[in-house]
């Protein structure tokens, strides 16, 4: 691994000071910020990553989770990925956000991941990782062959000619589905992006993976009120049981009146090149009765743009049958 300095900035007008000085926030960055490090130092390792400044942002006081004066939850960057999912109020209701994270990794790694840093957790392509083979979204324009070559788990929502990588997360599935907002503070001060707008499609610059300009931190994710009533779901599916990569999954957050569907919020994960948010499947379901025919209709709908390569054709049926069976256990739940 190549020598870098590691920093504690004192506050975080030092950490944006210091990280505003790094050319670019996406991929080949000279200065990053270090959550769990469960991304950061594994890239480094592989070369992948090579910032020759790290900033330890576990010293910020962006470790608490609040209720907001609405009845939602602010959540601070440097949460650990466990103590979100075993918060009282997370598990009481947005269940739909404890089941994901508790799907995903190993008990370890959980405890160590920071909420800021599973926003940016990087693509598994297995291109990106090996620095012997071109891969757009590691050095722009030196091509894709993943397109030609493996990608059984990559996506099929949402790519380019430039790029397939799936987003790996299950936490930002859930996320998604929350309608939850991400707070930046950046040298211009603060912003808040819609969780939708914060991960980019890869179109002709996979590089670009978010809207971070060098400098920006994520301060805090935001939850609304929780919708009464609702029923949460979050399903993965995997080639084993732990420590695996979604396939496909689906983070299902319903409300039903009198037997027909007033309120949906589906996201796909495991086959979007960002978390998957499917207003086609929302709007499917409205008003309709909910049984196996409107949830397999709603289905049909998130996967209509699908786009399949050589190896995940396979996907699209699964994901189907992943958000359908996600919808009727949510219903009889
Ligand atoms: C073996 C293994 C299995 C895994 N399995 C799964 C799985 O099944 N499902 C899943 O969802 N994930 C899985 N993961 C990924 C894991 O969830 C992520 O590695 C973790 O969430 C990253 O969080 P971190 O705090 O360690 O990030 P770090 O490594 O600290 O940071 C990641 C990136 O985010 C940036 N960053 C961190 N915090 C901030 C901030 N506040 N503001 C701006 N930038 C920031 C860093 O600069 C870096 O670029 C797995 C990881 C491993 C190693
Ligand atoms: S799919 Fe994206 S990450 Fe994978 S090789 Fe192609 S450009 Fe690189």
């Amino acid at each position: 691994m190549h020598t870098f300095e590691f920093i504690r900035p004192a506050d975080s007008a030092a950490a944006i000071a210091a990280a505003a000085q790094s050319k670019t926030a996406q991929q080949g960055a000279d200065v990053r910020f270090m959550g769990g490090g469960t991304t950061l130092i594994d890239l480094m390792k592989l070369n992948v990553e090579t910032p020759a400044r790290i900033l330890d942002i576990n010293r910020l006081p962006l470790n608490k989770i609040e209720d907001t004066p609405d009845h939602g939850l602010r959540i601070g960057a440097t949460v650990r990925n466990s103590d979100l999912a075993y918060h009282p109020r997370v598990q009481r209701d947005y269940s739909v956000l404890s089941q994901a994270i508790l799907q995903g990794a190993s008990a370890q790694i959980r405890n160590m991941a920071t909420v800021g840093g599973n926003l940016l957790q990087r693509t598994r392509c297995v291109y990106f990782r090996d620095t012997a083979m071109p891969c757009n979204k590691r050095e722009p324009g030196t091509g894709c062959p993943a397109i030609t070559g493996h990608n059984r788990t990559l996506a099929i929502l949402g790519t380019s000619e430039h790029c397939i990588a799936t987003n790996p997360s299950d936490m930002c599935i859930a996320l998604a589905a929350l309608d939850a907002t991400v707070q930046i503070q950046g040298t211009k001060g603060t912003r808040t992006i819609a969780f939708g707008d914060f991960h980019l499609l890869p179109g002709s610059t996979p590089h670009r993976e978010t809207v971070l300009e060098p400098g920006d931190l994520i301060t805090h994710i935001t939850l609304p009120p929780p919708s009464s009533g609702s029923k949460h779901l979050y399903l993965k599916l995997r080639d084993r049981s732990s420590y695996e990569f979604a396939l496909a999954s689906a983070a299902v957050v319903l409300t039903i009146s009198s037997g027909k569907i007033s309120r949906a919020r589906i996201a796909l994960g495991g086959v979007g090149t960002k978390p998957w948010r499917s207003t086609e499947a929302e709007a499917a379901l409205i008003g309709k009765t909910a049984n196996d025919a409107s949830f397999r209709q709603a289905a049909e709908a998130a996967l209509q743009g699908a786009r399949p390569q050589s190896e995940n054709r396979f996907k699209i049926e699964l994901a189907k049958r992943c958000l359908t069976h996600a919808l009727r256990t949510a219903a009889a739940s």
